[in-house]
């Protein structure tokens, strides 16, 4: 099989019984990159000799018998939202387009001390506002299913770069949607963790209470492998919680007997595309068949939940990206004639529209007057959507619902109408506002020949049980065996 299109699993073991050398894998993918990236447009920086170097390393360390696990000498992609020493991060944003950190994510760290080879940083919207990859300063990707759609967002490179097989796997973040909705779109594994299951340091912040790091993998066992290396407490991040990590591996059972599988019918939107629909549903009635436990719930505060998202993000936005004002870092607007006009020309030139438009909704809804009518009435309303979970996870071990109301649209469908653009999350964002573990696996194609996902939502901080719904499925599948014609 030719090297790019290996798994995770696949090349570790190769490289594991020095069958495959971690340099000629990262070679055969860069070289991918370089044929393939310019119509997809997943990668912003591209680290082909850092990426060799490091290869080079693991070799020989591997050579010396010092294999350390399974992401040693594999290549990975990277979304542009985690900071990586002394190269680019540029989060999408003409506002960071120089920008050079002087130290790493803890996520970065984690990973090469497991030694993985970072590819590149992946595209992404301009500070993952976004559900298409559209907003991103560096132009948009393409979707490898088909190049005049978008691959999702705001993790799209790293979904579109993982289903193009221009990388083995890509790390990026969801907070309302970011990782699940792009891997459905791109038909790839996309994993986001509970919130504080893995540390946000040094990833750049949009919404701080709902921002999570998580996974794009080719399978449910690599997205096992990679949060294997980056869970787990940080004393860098108070919010990343002291609770040990399980090794996800052991996860990776067949049998789902017993389990009871909530289906949530709130989630069988109205105008959903009716393949999503049906790809669905045949993917519950395959659950059932495995000797699951299917019962329908109720999760009635659904109906608000992007409501609430759209103006606890924004707020926590509005406050996040304060710091982007031309001093302490990042772009900084010529021509100014004071302090303030300096602030404001700054801010003006850095910041594309989506993220204006972020700032605005975010300083109104917590300024005072309305802060009671806005931000609090959506924290309360927050409570809710976590309590539907709550009492549904009495009943369920798992919930299973469409990852999206719809398959991979055109690029440009969507740009001139944000409400229309928002609702393509409307069934990711409530797990982000409960801060729960979800994943979203494949099961299926459009008549179109567009992929389709389902995700399994899980209590808090049982990733196990999300990955072991997930592996089941999928090995029971062949969804994942067709190959982007890309
Ligand atoms: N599409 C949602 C937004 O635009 C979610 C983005 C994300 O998860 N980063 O805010």
């Amino acid at each position: 099989m030719e090297l790019p299109f290996l798994t995770i699993k696949e090349a570790s073991e190769l490289i594991k019984g020095k069958e495959l050398s971690p340099v000629e894998l990262t070679q055969s993918i860069l070289d991918r990159i370089e044929d393939k990236d310019e119509k997809l447009n997943t990668y912003i920086t591209v680290l082909s000799e850092k990426a060799l170097e490091s290869a080079k390393k693991a070799e020989e360390e591997i050579s010396r018998g010092n294999y350390i696990g399974p992401l040693h000498g594999i290549p990975l992609g990277l979304k542009d939202i985690f900071i990586t020493k002394d190269i680019t991060t540029t989060c999408g944003s003409k506002m960071l387009e120089n920008f050079i950190p002087p130290y790493n994510a803890t996520v970065t760290q984690k990973l090469l001390d497991c030694g993985a080879v970072i590819l590149g940083k992946n595209n992404m919207d301009e500070f993952a506002m976004g559900s298409s990859t559209e907003t991103s300063y560096f132009g948009p990707t393409s979707n490898p299913w088909d190049l005049k759609r978008v691959p999702g967002g705001s993790s799209g490179g790293s979904a579109s770069a993982t289903a193009a097989s221009l990388c083995l796997g890509s790390v990026g973040t969801d907070t309302g949607g970011s990782i699940r909705q792009p891997a459905a779109l791109c038909g790839v594994v996309g994993m986001k963790p509970t919130y504080g299951r893995v540390s946000r340091f040094g990833m750049i912040a949009f919404a701080s209470s709902l921002d999570q790091a998580g996974t794009l993998t080719k399978t449910v066992e690599d997205t096992a492998l990679i949060l294997n290396a980056i869970s787990g407490p940080d004393p860098r991040d108070s919010t990343c919680v002291n609770i040990p990590v399980p090794d996800y591996t052991m996860s990776l059972k067949d049998d789902i007997k017993g389990l009871k599988i909530g289906i949530p019918k709130e989630y069988f939107v109205e105008g959903m595309d009716k393949d999503v629909e049906n790809a669905s549903k045949k993917a519950i009635s395959m659950i059932e068949d495995l000797g699951a436990e299917v019962i329908e719930i109720s999760l009635p505060h659904t109906k608000y939940a992007v409501l609430t998202y759209y103006i606890i993000a924004p707020s926590e936005a509005s406050s996040n990206l304060a710091r982007y004002d031309g001093v302490k870092y990042g772009f900084r607007a010529s021509g100014a004639e004071s302090l303030r006009d300096m602030y404001f020309k700054t801010r003006a030139q850095g910041f594309g529209n989506e993220v204006k438009r972020r700032i605005m909704l975010g300083t109104y809804a917590l300024s005072s007057g309305y802060y009671d009518a806005y931000y609090l009435k959506a924290q309360r309303v927050r409570t809710l959507i976590k309590n539907d979970f709550d009492e549904a996870f009495k009943k369920v071990d798992a919930i299973v619902a469409p990852t999206t109301p719809e398959v991979a649209f055109k690029i440009g469908e969507k740009t001139q109408d944000p409400i229309k653009m928002y609702l393509s999350d409307v069934l990711t964002i409530p797990c982000n506002i409960a801060g729960l573990p979800g994943i979203s696996v494949p099961c299926g194609f459009s008549s179109g020949g567009l992929p389709i996902g389902i995700q399994v939502l899980g209590k808090p901080f049982e990733e196990e049980t999300v990955i072991h719904v997930a592996h089941a499925y999928e090995q029971h599948t062949d969804w994942r065996e067709k190959r982007a014609p890309v």
